[in-house]
């Protein structure tokens, strides 16, 4: 343990740069392993049942189902805390799991293990825009709402998630479609650089130019290839004001308002986009429709008006019209929050790619989860959520860029909530049918299947079908940098040594 410690003196831990990552390992891989975790020198916590209150507290996700019973639970206060875990959770026979915890919003238990080690990356959260405001560092435990309140302070924009509470690191690893997509590509589109703590416990820069392959690998093939603890992110001037807010319609118009959407996009530019939900909204709980816009530079409104005349000057009519601007992501992020706090905790995600909003694929689902929702009250919080963004600009990077698969696509998920322990199967059960209809309709109808998206698995896809063409070249990298499978949680990618 002291070998390690001078091997990673703390005072140059935060901002850790190593230049020969390489001499690291080498010096490291001769230094004996920790024999207890107890004994473990680190700057951050390491949290046990016996801590009570701050475990349980790190235990949580954003759905109760992620949360599983680690035997430590580990808080890096600086990068070099990692590698001494690593090496501890190596050294025992068999060797104990390791997961790692950014946001702690993905819906299955990447983040979680029963009996094993949970690095928790939620101390190491600090964001710091550069001084020419070309770039933004972000540490891999952040929000992406602490990167907003830096970004908004500071009259600038990033590609990051629609939500505040979703996490930098799953986030971003998967891919990263956000509300600036249409406009910026995805998160990994606009990612610099990030350094990463591999399996070894070598500390590595990844770039373009620096450890190449990696850098491709964890644009898009999630947390397979080491802890990543720093993103550095391209930033843009600011995108605000943004028309925001939500138009919601019976469920009675479903066929009207499908039978608009092929039409709008017609004249869809990179400055709008739209989510729609299928949703139950008190205190009627009946089937609605709620389109939620998202116009971007839209100083004095009028941009909004013109895309969302579609639903409110035709055939329907909504019942709720609340339009209104913001100034910046940072207030977008917050704007679900009423809803998400008294939504169940029980949540299961499921989420896949489609090729068009063909009605007759929505409205499949529709009828789908009407039927669900009708057959319990335990389970009327589940919901269907469709993003309506420009794929032109994510698809425009060239196949094989990034480990994100590439082709214009959309994609949906399905919510399934529950108020009950007994009725978390049945969402499961739903959540599954509905993507496998989605896959398959698409396929029926576009003539090609798109397959799974990351960032909405749950682990047992076949990767093929998440990554496409793009699985040797990950197995092959995933040979080089954690040929042990030390990343066993999430869509586990097989290492292929040539
Ligand atoms: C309500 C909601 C809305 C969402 N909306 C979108 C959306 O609009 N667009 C979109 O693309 N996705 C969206 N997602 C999906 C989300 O991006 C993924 O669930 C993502 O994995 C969450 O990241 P996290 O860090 O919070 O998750 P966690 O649960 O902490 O981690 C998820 C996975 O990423 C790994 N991981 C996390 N951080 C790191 C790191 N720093 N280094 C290495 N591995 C790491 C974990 O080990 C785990 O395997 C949404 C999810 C929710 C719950």
């Amino acid at each position: 343990m002291q070998c390690l410690r001078a091997i990673f003196p703390s005072k140059f831990a935060l901002t850790f740069k190593p230049a020969k990552s390489e001499l690291l390992s080498a010096k490291q891989q001769s230094s004996p392993p920790p024999t207890s975790m107890e004994s473990l020198q680190i700057q951050g916590t390491i949290l046990t049942p016996e801590s009570g209150d701050a475990y349980a507290a790190a235990l949580k996700r954003n759905s109760d189902l992620s949360s599983l019973p680690a035997k430590y639970v580990v808080q890096p206060a600086v990068f070099a805390d990692i590698p001494p875990v690593l090496a501890y959770a190596a050294s025992q026979k068999p060797p104990v799991e390791i997961a790692v915890k950014g946001g702690g919003a993905h819906s299955a238990t990447w983040a979680s293990s029963d009996g094993g080690i949970v690095i928790d990356l939620s101390k190491l959260n600090k964001v710091v825009l550069a001084d020419d405001k070309q770039s933004i560092s972000v540490q891999g435990g952040a929000y992406w709402g602490d990167v907003y309140e830096v970004t908004s302070k500071a009259q600038v924009d990033v590609v990051g998630s629609p939500l505040w509470f979703v996490g930098v690191g799953g986030f971003t690893l998967g891919g990263g479609f956000g509300p600036l997509t249409s406009e910026y590509g995805c998160a990994v589109d606009n990612l610099l650089s990030a350094t990463v703590v591999l399996a070894d416990g070598r500390i590595v820069k990844a770039s373009k130019h620096e450890e190449p392959d990696l850098f491709w690998a964890i644009r898009g093939g999630g947390g397979q290839f080491g802890v990543v603890v720093e993103f550095v992110f391209k930033v843009y001037p600011p995108v605000g004001p943004i028309s925001s807010g939500i138009l919601a319609f019976p469920g009675t118009e479903i066929d009207k308002i499908l039978a608009i959407i092929p039409e709008w996009k017609k004249t869809q530019t990179s400055r709008e986009r739209f989510t729609m939900n299928f949703s139950r909204p008190a205190p009627h709980f009946k089937p609605s429709i709620a389109i939620l816009p998202s116009v971007i530079h839209d100083t004095d409104g009028s941009r909004a008006q013109t895309v969302l005349a579609p639903f409110r000057d035709g055939d329907v009519k909504p019942v709720l019209d609340k339009v209104g601007s913001v100034p910046d992501m940072l207030t977008v992020s917050h704007a679900a929050d009423a809803a998400m706090a008294a939504a169940p905790r029980r949540l299961v995600i499921r989420g896949t790619l489609f090729s068009d909003f063909f009605p007759e694929l929505l409205k499949g689902v529709w009828d789908k989860w009407v039927a669900f929702t009708e057959t319990s009250e335990e389970v009327r919080g589940s919901a269907v959520l469709w993003d309506l963004t420009l794929p032109d600009k994510m698809a425009s990077v060239p196949a094989g860029e990034t480990a994100l698969k590439r082709q214009p696509y959309y994609w949906m998920a399905v919510q399934g909530r529950s108020t009950t322990d007994a009725s978390v199967q049945a969402c499961r059960d739903f959540t599954a049918s509905v993507v496998q209809f989605v896959r398959e309709k698409n396929a029926e109808l576009a003539g090609q299947d798109m397959g799974w998206f990351l960032n909405m698995c749950q682990g047992h896809e076949n990767p093929e079908d998440v990554f496409g063409e793009n699985l040797t070249r990950l197995r092959k990298v995933k040979a080089k940098y954690d040929p042990t499978k030390v990343w066993s949680k999430g869509l586990v990618i097989e290492p292929l040594v040539e």
